[in-house]
């Protein structure tokens, strides 16, 4: 255990409001009003949290409703602001952490309660008060947003918040896009890709998650020159030459695959494909609330053998773990 907590490494790929702990939503949740007529009311939240703290996901679409409650309960500055604090500390504040460098990514929100440029702030003042070698924020665009209409949190209006606040020496370091993974129609996101690389962003981007995601989706994402992949489970033969050739890293999320069923076993994970081939990955958590998972326990599941874990050697995992400080955005 202490190698593995020794060892320096980065977590690049966590959901803000899938890794508040469950003890911090039941605090959140004794002060909550609903912010707006059409918000839970508190026994939805009640329920909600009931749900989130007995977890048992038959398949990665129910995933999502669960968000729900979470996202009422931070729908406060001061709500979000706590939320954020706790699941930076969740990750950097350990003795030793449990990771070195924390790039955390959000999905920008707005309620009555919290404009978008306050969501913003709230989370990035948060995210400033540790040194740019220990945190950084993405900004996730949900595959359910419209794209173009800026009166509302589109994907226009969320990129060029993103280039503001970069431009402001803010610390966003990317884009990512995320959400559930069969919404939305992926061709219209070229230009806004293309802006946010232009001013100097990085992109990371949710693919593949799915059996139903058509491969034509995939390549079209793959085209946008995506600096890193989350998941990429379902890549065919063309894709992974593509990301094995131009050298895209693969973020791994292996008890999230585990447990939504997207991977039947460990043994039959696609991280050995990139293994196999020295092919850049980062081990990452994803959510730590439903997963009820922590970085180390994902490193862990490297070491230990067969067929609880994956057995790779120190130095392999030593390997990976650098890899994965590597292919940081910042
Ligand atoms: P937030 O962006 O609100 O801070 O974090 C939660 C959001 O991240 C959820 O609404 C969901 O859309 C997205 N998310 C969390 N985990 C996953 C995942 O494994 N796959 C996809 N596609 N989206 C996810």
């Amino acid at each position: 255990l202490s190698f593995i907590q020794n060892l320096p490494k980065a977590e690049l790929h966590a959901h803000l409001n899938g890794c508040i702990p469950i003890s911090i939503l039941r605090q959140l949740a004794e002060s909550y009003h609903p912010p707006s007529p059409s918000a839970p009311d508190i026994s939805e939240i009640q329920n909600g949290l009931e749900t989130l703290d007995n977890f048992n996901l038959d398949s990665i679409h129910e995933f999502f409703g669960a968000f729900r409650t979470i996202y009422a309960l931070i729908s406060t500055r001061e709500a979000l602001a706590t939320a954020t604090r706790t699941v930076l500390s969740q990750f950097l504040e350990g003795h030793p952490p449990e990771c070195t460098y924390l790039e955390l990514r959000t999905t920008p929100k707005h309620t009555s309660t919290l404009p978008l440029h306050e969501y913003l702030d709230a989370v990035l003042s948060e995210v400033e008060r540790y040194p740019p070698d220990r945190a950084a924020l993405i900004l996730s665009l949900d595959r359910r947003m419209p794209i173009a209409d800026r009166s509302v949190i589109s994907v226009g209006k969320i990129i060029g918040e993103a280039i503001r606040l970069k431009n402001e020496g803010r610390r966003v370091v990317g884009i990512d896009l995320c959400g559930d993974p069969l919404a939305g129609d992926m061709t219209l996101l070229e230009p806004y890709i293309a802006n946010a690389k232009a001013a100097g962003l990085r992109i990371t981007l949710h693919i593949a998650e799915t059996t139903q995601n058509p491969p034509k989706e995939t390549l079209q994402l793959l085209a946008y020159g995506p600096h890193r992949l989350g998941h990429a489970t379902f890549l065919d033969e063309e894709a992974k030459e593509k990301v094995i050739k131009e050298g895209m890293a693969i973020e791994i999320c292996l008890s999230s695959n585990l447990i939504c069923k997207t991977v039947p076993r460990l043994s039959a994970h696609h991280i050995s494909y990139y293994l196999e081939r020295n092919h850049p990955i980062a081990i990452c958590t994803d959510d730590t609330l439903p997963f009820r998972n922590s970085l180390t326990a994902e490193y862990a599941l490297l070491l230990a053998p067969p067929p609880i874990g994956l057995g790779l050697t120190e130095a392999q995992v030593e390997r990976i773990a650098k890899n994965s400080l590597e292919v940081a955005f910042n």
